[in-house]
């Protein structure tokens, strides 16, 4: 494995990092206090900047508009980034977008690329990914209860989900539906674009989360698909192969995920040492005089370290061997990282005592939202269900041949 940084990535990193600094946290307070839809120009001026700097879309594909950065480079921008909650929106590598644009790209036919794939590269429009559902357990996606029929040349859909991030606003949703109810359970649902103005898509609510039912981009909302109807042409890949689509998205979008996680990390570590070196705590003492605070500092920087070069090198082996060959590591590096992340970001708000419960950092927005991030892409006590299962395979297989007679396990 090489993870020797390119000097073409280091300058490029270096440059986002000085506009994270800049331009995007001095933006934070506005969006703490306001609603997005009243940042939302502040914010849009900042992307044209970005367009202007050729830094626009560095995860996605080169031939509609991005960077096309490969998964490794990807992952140091993605940690960058994730150092503020508007890093991603700005440099136009968001959730759910840059999952949609994946999709789309791998596999929408060339009507699809060409009315929403490109102007979704290009930062014009905006999308949802509409799975889980409400009365439905999201961990276990097969038992799904929305529908999609076969009606003359449309599919009818019909179902309640919720979650739906960034829904508000978005042009389009894709959609997960049960076409084959009759195929074994994996085999039963399908992709399929659903734009947000088509009679029977009903947003419901934008759903209050830790407090906060926020707007536009920054939302999740529940939605009625009420006998809405689509041309089946906007079947997205194969019919019957949703969960295979959403499952190959998973590895790469999983390294978007833990590294803009490390990225929280890193701001979260980097506030609380500036808080602990000037918080006077005694007389002619600081917070960081104190061995309980070394302690957490210490033990919150050997777990981002530890964290970090696990997702590299899981990115690294998604890039050259391909997924397949990596599950054991998809499935370490969500929980591994979203439990440090929720570490970290307690240990730094403790140590800003009763201005850390403020919304004057950043920190009680981290503490609040990303608590989530053991909960989405996978509940964390499914990825370990599965990595254990993987790793007790090989003993179960010899379970008789261990139990023979062989008291003593060496
Ligand atoms: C902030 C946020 C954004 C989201 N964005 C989207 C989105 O854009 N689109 C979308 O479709 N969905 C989205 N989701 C939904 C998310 O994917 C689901 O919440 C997640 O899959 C868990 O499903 P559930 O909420 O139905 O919980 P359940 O499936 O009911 O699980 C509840 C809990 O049970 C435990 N559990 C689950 N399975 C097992 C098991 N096998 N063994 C032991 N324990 C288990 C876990 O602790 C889990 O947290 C989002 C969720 C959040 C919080």
């Amino acid at each position: 494995m090489d993870f020797t940084i390119g000097e073409e990535t280091r300058l490029m990193l270096e440059l986002m990092e000085r506009f994270v600094r800049e331009e995007i946290i001095p933006l934070e307070t506005a969006f703490l206090t306001k609603s997005f839809s009243e940042i939302e120009p502040e914010v849009d001026k900042l992307r044209v900047k970005v367009r202007q700097m050729g830094l626009w879309g560095p995860a996605q594909p080169r031939e509609y508009g991005g960077m096309g950065l490969p998964l490794t480079d990807f992952a140091l921008v993605s940690e960058v980034l994730g150092q503020s909650p508007l890093g991603h929106y700005v440099f136009g590598c968001h959730a759910p977008d840059a999952g949609n644009i994946e999709i789309l790209a791998e596999y929408g036919t060339p009507e699809q690329k060409k009315r929403w794939l490109e102007p979704l590269v290009a930062g014009e429009i905006r999308s949802c990914f509409s799975m889980t559902e409400v009365e439905l357990p999201g961990s276990n996606p097969v038992m799904m209860d929305t529908t999609a029929v076969k009606d003359g040349d449309h599919y009818v859909i019909n179902g309640q989900k919720w979650y739906t991030t960034s829904a508000d606003g978005a042009a389009f949703a894709i959609v997960m539906a049960v076409t084959n109810p009759e195929a074994p359970p994996h085999r039963r649902a399908s992709m399929i674009i659903v734009p947000t103005d088509t009679p029977g898509f009903d947003l419901v609510r934008n759903i209050a989360v830790m407090g906060h039912a926020g707007d536009g981009w920054f939302s999740h909302a529940e939605i009625l698909y009420h006998s809405c109807r689509v041309p089946q042409s906007n079947l997205l890949g194969p019919e019957g192969e949703g969960f295979r689509i959403a499952q190959e998205r998973l590895g790469p979008g999983r390294i978007h995920h833990t590294m803009r996680w490390l990225g929280v990390c890193r701001r979260a570590l980097d506030l609380l040492c500036k808080r602990a070196v000037t918080r006077p705590i005694a007389p002619g003492q600081v917070l960081a005089d104190r061995e309980i605070i070394q302690a957490w500092i210490a033990e919150s920087a050997a777990e981002i370290e530890a964290a970090r070069a696990l997702t590299l090198q899981t990115a690294w082996k998604i890039e050259h061997q391909g997924w397949k060959e990596v599950r054991q590591e998809i499935s370490m590096i969500k929980f591994v990282v979203a439990n440090v992340m929720q570490r970290v970001v307690d240990r730094a708000l403790q140590v800003f005592g009763g201005l850390g419960m403020t919304d004057d950092t950043i920190l009680a927005f981290f503490y609040r939202h990303e608590r989530a991030a053991r909960i989405y892409d996978g509940a964390d006590e499914v990825h370990k269900l599965s990595l254990a299962r993987r790793i007790l395979k090989p003993y179960r297989a010899r379970a008789e041949e261990l139990k023979e007679g062989n008291r003593v396990f060496r």
